[in-house]
């Protein structure tokens, strides 16, 4: 409030107080120099007085300037205040990622991680949910920008170029500021039978006829298990070397880099993921999280599905293994995974990595049912109709006879299709399709409404996140505090 009192007495003439509402967080004085956001109408600029006002780009108030929330700003805005740019943040011991594939959770998502010690990755978008919404890496990292100034969110966050594939998108991501790359072999994982192969004298020499020790945990290979890591990674392991020597190590400890082996039929057993670990470390490819495909079913915006304690058993492992080769693991489709989280803090012993997308959308969603019912029920109807087209790029086991009809549920009850799991999936797997729906004229059949509501409800969407990623962070938390620890001595 302080900083405010100051501004004012600041302001030039032609600033009219009552005209714009100044975010408080967002005042920044630099020299003589004054920098904040204000809401003009409905939309967000920056307002610049002073000699700064030359760095920007905008229109000439009396006085000051207003400058649009545009990339070029953005862009000087992280020259000049790093605590808006991203940073490698994977060094710290808990890590969370959170996608705002709208462009407009991240205020919620700063409420959280000022209460939590876990660093948060803000950006943290795939090439599919990038084409899905329309949006570029650019895009994503700006919108974070912006809210992180004007929050005063100042303890840093990581912006992760999620899923790559391909080198040209691993290029794509760094040239737009971001900060960790994690690098998706799928592409290159092969399944199937294992064929008849040789195995290279320096792997037999590697790991038959030993036994690993990791933590009490004893790993051999024989030489059909040997054959079958060889079969199943040995491309996957040289694409990630190409990559991570191309460009993960010439940017010196800038750019954080995970491995993530986890899109994938069959699960990773402890024994591959000590072979892709020490054969990542004999090819020099230091990694800060890597993602393992775990037992059970990780499937979008719902819990867990599988056997806990064959999840437990092999967690242990896992995690165990991960220490050994001095990195973290990565839990991917973390969203609403509650029966495991506890698991996680425990046997990761505090020390993780946990990616949330679909969530955030399903929580904007539910917002949408509270507030504007006969929206929601046009987009619910319309998910339905494109379930069938949607589901051929997911796995989940949705079954629709199980969603209550739309014509009989109360307009009060709406919301409560966001506690039924196929429900969830629905509206989970279909936002492309929502997203991107037009009318005949070309206009947006609900894009423009969704955001003007999303826009209208902005404090209520951030306390909903408030409250339903700090579930998340708060069992994990928890979980970290049971023991696990006292394994150490
Ligand atoms: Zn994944």
């Amino acid at each position: 409030m302080r900083k405010l009192q100051e501004l004012i007495t600041a302001l030039p003439e032609g600033f009219k107080l009552e005209d714009y509402q100044i975010y408080p967080e967002s005042i920044n004085r630099l020299d003589d120099s004054w920098i904040f956001m204000v809401k003009v109408e409905g939309t967000d600029y920056l307002a610049v007085i002073g000699e700064l006002t030359k760095k920007f780009k905008g229109k000439d108030g009396s006085g000051f300037l207003l400058a649009d929330l545009n990339h070029e700003n953005a862009s000087v805005l992280r020259e000049i205040f790093p605590f808006t740019a991203p940073s490698a943040v994977l060094g710290a011991e808990r890590t969370f990622g959170v996608g705002d594939r709208l462009g407009i959770a991240c205020f919620g998502h700063i409420r959280v991680f000022r209460e939590y010690d876990a660093r948060p990755v803000f950006a943290q978008q795939s090439i599919r949910e990038l084409n899905l919404t329309q949006r570029s890496f650019a895009d994503v990292l700006d919108a974070v920008t912006f809210a992180v100034f004007r929050e005063g969110f100042r303890n840093g966050f990581g912006a992760d170029g999620d899923h790559l594939k391909k080198p040209e998108e691993v290029e794509a991501a760094l040239e737009c500021g971001y900060t960790m790359i994690t690098l998706d072999l799928s592409d290159h994982i092969n399944k199937g039978d294992v064929p008849d192969l040789e195995i290279p004298a320096e792997i037999r020499q590697r790991y038959l006829q030993k036994t690993f020790d990791v933590e009490g945990e004893k790993i051999a290979f024989s030489e059909a298990d040997l054959k079958e890591c060889l079969h199943v990674y040995g491309k996957a392991l040289n694409f990630a070397a190409v990559i991570y020597h191309e460009y993960i190590a010439p940017a010196g400890g800038r750019i954080n880099f995970e491995v993530s082996i986890d899109e994938t039929e069959l699960p990773t057993t402890p024994a591959q993921h000590y072979f892709v670990a020490n054969e990542l470390t004999v090819a020099g490819v230091k990694v800060d999280t890597l993602a393992p495909r775990f037992c059970g079913e990780f499937q979008k915006g719902i819990d867990y599905i599988g056997d806990l304690e064959r999840f437990e058993e092999e967690l242990k492992i896992h995690a165990a293994i991960a220490r050994k080769f001095g990195y973290r693991l990565s839990i991917h489709s973390g969203s609403d995974k509650f029966s495991i989280f506890e698991l996680i803090g425990k046997h990761t012993r505090g020390r993780f990595h946990v990616k949330t997308a679909g969530t955030n959308w399903l929580e904007a969603m539910r917002l949408v049912a509270m507030k504007d019912p006969g929206l929601y029920r046009e987009i619910h109807a319309y998910a339905l109709e494109k379930f069938p087209e949607a589901k051929a790029f997911y796995h989940v086991t949705t079954d629709l006879g199980r969603i209550p009809k739309l014509e009989t549920v109360s307009d009060e009850d709406l919301p409560l299709y966001f506690q039924n799991d196929d429900a969830r999936q629905l509206i989970h797997i279909t936002y492309g399709f929502i997203l991107n729906a037009k009318n005949e004229n070309g206009s947006y059949r609900f894009k423009t409404r969704l955001y003007e509501l999303w826009r209208k409800h902005e404090d209520l969407y951030s306390e909903m996140l408030y409250k339903h990623i700090g579930k998340h962070l708060k069992l994990l938390y928890s979980g970290s505090n049971q023991g696990g620890v006292e394994d150490e001595i």
